[in-house]
């Protein structure tokens, strides 16, 4: 049995962590940087070593003290939460070597779904339908303008590494590809210490919708639906919602059984998410497999009434799945916003600092998963999301109805956020009647007049 875990990441997904442990009666360590020993997962762990410095490279991303810190507290598994070290394989690997459990797939699924371009090989050869695009990783531009021809422009230069929405460049015709394509390789080796891309047609208009996994060590694997993440900024999620408002069940149960497939077909075990694109016509494509615990998990906790970070607990513990696919009942909605301390008005800056006042809504169908107070300091090294909020109901209007009068109750004073921009989005038309694509955001801020609609929604200075 597992009697202690320890916590190898900050923020909200720490205390998501540490929350789900106390229910089970699992014994936490955190482990934190400088930078973060006044946070609230610190604080409500049962011990807290600090590993070093604020730089993610000094602390949450350094492997061997993260795994000394094991060894000293004597814990039976590590939890990885998502980003830092929650997809590297060389990372689980020490652990498996240090007989300390690792919270997710095993180092070689991992190796073989967390790169891109391997990933997508595996689902075609699955049967499962993915973007036009390269075969693999293309390394010299000769070639990749040669593919970039024959896939047709648009085409999307993608890092094999990439995550987070970052590693990503659009090339419309062959003059621009020349140079988007270095600068893709130049940004992925960068951000990602490795310059390898590839390439994949630009679909037009497409829906992001994901179905999330859970597959235990007997050979048990189910979904628990899908979640659309279509609102989005720079490629990144904002908003996520929960069944999506296109798919029809035919095509639920279409994409959920090839997300099935797609999970049995490399033996996946624990949780992760299948993400697909969708396009106007319905033809849905394969993008990428996220195998750990996603952000966004909470949509699919309140709809289906179940705790991912448990499951997730139980599965490494070996503990076999406790529901069959015919179990998993579906028959609310629920949406989330995700708060960033950012600045619509400057394309979403960062804009860290100390949050004066502090106050989260609450009430029914409400839900606050944030590591902040009033008092915090947010420190500028991480990423900028501090929180998210989560309505739901018994159906979509219920829970858009919800989330406004939640996002209008929320204060959080002395810097920006995403608040009333996404409170603004609950008051679209074109958001409310379920047509939200990847280009909403792109179209929202066109189509509204940036000034009046932040004023107007903006509950406190
Ligand atoms: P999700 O995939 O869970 O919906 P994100 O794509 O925003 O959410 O990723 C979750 C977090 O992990 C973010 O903080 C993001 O910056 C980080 N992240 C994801 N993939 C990578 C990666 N390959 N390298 C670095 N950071 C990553
Ligand atoms: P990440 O690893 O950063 O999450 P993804 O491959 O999941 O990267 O893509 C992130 C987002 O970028 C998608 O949700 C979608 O909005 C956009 N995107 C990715 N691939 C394509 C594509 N082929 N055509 C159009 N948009 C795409
Ligand atoms: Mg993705």
């Amino acid at each position: 049995m597992i009697s202690k875990i320890l916590i190898a990441n900050r923020g909200e997904i720490a205390l998501r962590i540490v929350r789900a442990c106390r229910e089970l009666g699992i014994k936490t360590l955190a482990v934190y940087s400088e930078a973060d020993e006044q946070s609230l997962h610190v604080q409500l762990a049962d011990e807290a070593i600090c590993i070093g410095p604020a730089s993610p490279s000094e602390s949450y991303l350094k492997a061997d003290r993260i795994i000394s810190a094991a060894e000293i507290s004597d814990v039976d598994a590590i939890h990885p939460g998502y980003g830092f070290l929650s997809e590297k394989a060389e990372f689980v690997e020490q652990c498996e070597s240090c007989k300390i459990k690792f919270i997710g797939p095993s180092s070689e699924i991992i190796r073989n779904m967390g790169d891109k371009a391997l990933a997508i090989e595996t689902a075609r050869k699955a049967g499962i339908p993915t973007v036009p695009g390269s075969d693999g990783v293309i390394p010299t531009t000769e070639e990749a303008v040669k593919v970039a021809e024959s896939i047709g422009y648009p085409v999307l230069i993608k890092a094999v590494s990439g995550g987070g929405g970052k590693g990503m460049r659009v090339a419309h015709n062959s003059a621009a590809f020349h140079k988007e394509f270095e600068v893709a390789k130049a940004e992925a080796e960068k951000a990602f210490g490795d310059g390898d891309v590839y390439l994949e047609k630009f679909i037009n208009n497409p829906r992001h919708i994901e179905f999330q996994i859970l597959a235990d060590n007997h050979g048990n694997v189910v979904h628990l639906g899908e979640r659309d993440c279509s609102v989005q900024r720079r490629h990144q999620k904002l908003i996520e919602e929960a069944p999506s408002p296109f798919l029809t069940d035919e095509l639920r149960e279409k994409m959920g059984n090839a997300a099935i497939q797609a999970a049995k077909s490399v033996g996946y075990t624990n949780a992760g998410t299948i993400e697909f694109l969708v396009d106007e016509d319905g033809n849905f494509y394969f993008i990428e497999m996220n195998t750990r615990i996603q952000v966004e998990h909470p949509v699919t906790e309140e709809i289906t009434d179940t705790d991912l970070i448990k499951e997730q607990i139980r599965i490494t513990d070996g503990q076999k799945l406790r529901f069959t696919q015919d179990e998993i009942v579906i028959n609310r909605h629920a949406i989330e916003c995700r708060i960033n301390a950012e600045d619509p008005m400057r394309n979403f800056a960062p804009c860290p600092g100390t949050i004066d006042l502090y106050y989260p809504p609450g009430g029914h169908g409400v839900r606050v998963d944030s590591h902040v107070y009033g008092g915090y300091q947010i420190p500028p090294y991480y990423d900028s999301m501090i929180g998210k909020l989560i309505t739901y109901g018994r159906n979509r209007e219920i829970a858009m109805d919800r989330m406004y009068r939640a996002l209008g109750e929320f204060i959080i004073s002395g810097i920006k956020t995403t608040i009333p921009f996404s409170k603004a989005i609950m008051q679209d038309p074109v958001f409310r009647n379920g047509k939200a694509t990847t280009k909403f955001i792109e179209e929202f801020v066109e189509r509204a007049n940036m000034d009046t609609l932040l004023q107007s929604n903006h509950n406190i200075e």
